[in-house]
């Protein structure tokens, strides 16, 4: 069994940006819509030739209904599946309400979490990543660029290590 990691986050953090990176398919539909992928999307990535699988989600708002609600099933069920999830955020749009719903959600889950600030191109990313700490996931928040894959091994092979 290959490990799995999930990509999770509210809609338009980045996170079908990162799986297209990742597996350098266009399966994954990225665009300026919030929400447009509805299902997981299960790829094949790997980093420093360690394989695994990557499963792109929906996205969560954190107060769901109608097909949000089932969009966000799926990101609940990738996170069960997921031998590490990693919780994108966006370091250009700040903390917002549905991130701390997230947050409540995967603290209380068993499973190994990487709080993920995207989009820290052309930023003061140490200032913008501030306030994710308040999260309360850990005291690293992770700083990538999906979109021009800055910190993408790195964090990677961080996630698909073994402690
Ligand atoms: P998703 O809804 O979380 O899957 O987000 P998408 O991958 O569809 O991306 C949403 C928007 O953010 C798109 O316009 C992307 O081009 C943009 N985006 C994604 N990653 C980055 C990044 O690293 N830097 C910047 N500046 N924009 C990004
Ligand atoms: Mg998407």
């Amino acid at each position: 069994m290959l490990p799995v990691v999930a990509l999770v986050g509210r809609p338009n953090v980045g996170k079908s940006t990162l799986f297209n990176r990742l597996t350098r398919t266009r399966d994954a539909l990225v665009a300026d819509y919030p929400g447009l992928t509805r299902d997981r999307q299960y790829g094949q990535a790997s980093v420093e030739e360690h394989p695994f699988i990557v499963i792109d989600t929906g996205g969560i708002h954190g107060n769901e209904e109608g097909i949000d609600a089932l969009m966000a099933e799926q990101s609940l069920m990738a996170v069960e599946e997921a031998d590490a999830v990693l919780f994108l955020v966006d370091a250009r749009a700040g903390l917002t309400s549905a991130d701390e719903a997230i947050a409540d959600y995967l603290r209380k889950q068993d499973k190994k979490v990487f709080l993920v600030a995207n989009k820290i191109d052309g930023i003061d990313a140490d200032s913008a990543i501030a306030e994710f700490f308040s999260l309360g996931l850990g005291d690293t928040v992770h700083q990538i660029a999906a979109a021009h894959g800055r910190g993408v091994t790195q964090l990677l092979t961080l996630a698909l290590s073994p402690h």
